[in-house]
């Protein structure tokens, strides 16, 4: 349908900063005192100049596909790139919302090729719609939830009330809507996302507020949790949100689990309780330690498991129907494997047998990919023996107080002092365990109470682009006897990484002559800024730590 692929955040494709940059730096995004042309900055949408290029562009695009009549001309995948030049914000501030130069600029393109359809983002900083500007009926608004919680439908929480806001705000001034929704988890594929009860209703409310056009993002990748179910469901809403589904459910699992459908279902619908009686949101980025209080909590987990073993034991002699029971397993077995990570006591023996389980699983049956950051499970299995197993040498910082001399930024600041020796290290998402620090360098030092002999200092950076976590530049250890007066032991220097998979970095200085020392500094020298490559280009980006081992 869309001319050329040109469906979703084109504006570098159409005028790729590389060639246009160096030229012509006017027609890009100008903040923080610059302009910044970058692959995922904004367009300066009020510069006359610039629609000229691209509406000779896309004249170009059109003429080089016959019988193409849409492409998308929107933003690219950044947050908060868009243009505060003296122009672009007198329109934005008139619009009362940032999408406003974005609809005047698409209308313009309307106005230009009539018998063309425009497709452009509401997505993030321009979810919500202008004030007075309507987009032309040729103008079609692909509205995004990405931001939304999903333990209930959008209308009954306060994340989801935005959107529906924002929904209903575009809904008043166009018939012509594509709605983006996300139903997966998508730093942990590999993880339950119980979200099944939600689907109908918000379908039903994109439908009702004029969305012509749908995509329904949840990663049909292998191993995905229900990702076969997953897709059905959607499909049969496409055609009819009215569709009756818990029998569309009973329907699709009796036909692709067989005997174990049953368990399945139970299955399904007990997490689900779990979650709708507990407190806790289900988001996209989040990782199974955040339910491990209550959907993930003991009990449940042994429940889950006793329906997983009686699934398995119905279709035994089906290797086919096994196979698909085994697979949809592995959610379970990667979340026990994820919430035995954050246990200080463990039986280690056990977690030993469980991870070769999986390992063994995730081979026999092809799983490519953990996340959406293409983070290969067997990967993490060999990263969980040697990050998360404990190893044969105890950390003597373990549980002694570090003092940030540079507090951590918001409520990292508020986490325990023993969080960076705790023995346990921070996986894959962010969002436990880990200290962060934001468009700053850091300093701490961990008081050891006593003098110790010291062999090695090691500290653990987490680094992932998709969440605005860059490895540091540079990071300086030093000792001291008195707390006051510092020698220096090493400046490790790091090299940039523009990988978008999930990685962890440990920096460590081993001592050719072993040290005696009560305190240990780290100065960290962070990338404070996203680079002109990244998402964020020109924004404040983190520096994440988890943990700090001294040996
Ligand atoms: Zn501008």
């Amino acid at each position: 349908m869309f001319a050329a692929t040109y469906w979703v955040h084109t504006f570098d494709r159409l005028l790729p900063a590389s060639v246009y940059g160096k030229t012509h730096p006017e027609y890009y995004a100008y903040y923080n005192g610059k302009r910044h042309p970058g692959k995922a900055t904004q367009w300066c949408l009020t510069n006359p100049e610039l629609f000229e290029v691209v509406a000779q562009r896309i004249d170009s695009i059109f003429k080089a596909n016959p019988g193409k009549t849409m492409i998308s001309v929107s933003q690219n995948d950044g947050n908060f790139t868009h243009c505060r030049c003296e122009k672009c914000s007198a329109v934005e501030k008139y619009e009362g919302a940032i999408s406003g130069n974005f609809i005047h600029f698409l209308n313009k393109l309307a106005t230009r090729f009539p018998d063309k359809e425009f497709s452009t983002l509401a997505y993030i900083f321009t979810m919500n719609p202008p004030k007075h500007v309507k987009p032309l009926p040729n103008v079609n608004i692909m509205l995004c939830d990405i931001d939304c919680k999903r333990e209930v439908p959008l209308t009954d929480n306060v994340s989801g009330q935005e959107f529906v806001k924002a929904l209903e705000g575009w809904s008043a001034i166009t018939k012509n809507i594509f709605v983006w929704d996300y139903g997966i988890n998508f730093d942990n594929y590999l993880s339950p996302f119980p979200n099944f009860h939600v689907l109908q209703a918000n379908m039903q409310l994109f439908k009702k507020h004029n969305a012509t056009m749908h995509f329904s993002q949840i990663a049909g990748s292998k191993g995905g949790n229900f990702s076969e179910l997953r897709a059905y469901l959607v499909a049969k809403l496409l055609w009819n949100t009215n569709a009756d589904v818990d029998a569309l459910m009973h329907h699709f699992l009796a036909g692709y689990y067989g005997a174990a459908a049953p368990y399945l279902y139970r299955y399904i619908r007990t997490m689900e309780g779990a979650l709708l009686g507990s407190t806790t949101a289900l988001w996209i980025y989040d990782s199974p330690v955040t339910f491990k209080q209550d959907v993930l909590k003991p009990a449940l987990m042994k429940l889950y498991n006793q329906l997983f073993d009686a699934a398995e034991e119905a279709v035994k002699a089906d290797a086919v129907l096994l196979k698909r029971v085994r697979i949809q397993r592995l959610t379970l077995q990667y979340s026990a494997l994820e919430l035995a990570r954050t246990e200080s006591v463990k039986d280690i023996e056990q977690i030993k047998r469980d991870l070769d389980l999986f390992e063994q699983r995730v081979k026999e049956y092809d799983i490519p990919t953990l996340n959406e950051r293409s983070n290969s499970p067997v990967d993490y299995c060999s990263l969980y023996r040697e990050r998360f197993l404990p190893s044969k040498y105890k950390s003597i910082a373990l549980g002694k107080a570090v003092k940030y001399i540079t507090p951590p930024t918001g409520g990292y600041a508020n986490k325990p002092a023993t969080t960076l020796t705790d023995g346990l290290f921070g996986g894959s998402t962010f969002v436990e365990s880990w200290i962060g620090w934001e468009g700053i360098d850091a300093s701490m030092v961990i008081d050891l109470e006593t003098t110790q002999t010291i062999h090695s200092v090691t500290s653990d950076f987490l680094h992932q682009l998709g969440q605005w976590i860059l490895f540091p530049k540079e990071v300086t250890y030093s000792y001291s006897e008195d707390g006051i007066h510092y020698t220096l032991i090493e400046v490790h220097t790091l090299e940039e990484d523009r990988s978008v998979q999930v990685k962890f970095k440990g920096v460590r200085s081993t001592l050719a002559t072993p040290i005696k020392a009560r305190y240990i500094k780290i100065d960290v020298v962070a990338t404070k800024e996203c680079p002109t490559w990244h998402y964020g280009v020109g924004h404040p980006c983190w520096f994440f730590i988890d943990e700090v081992t001294v040996l």
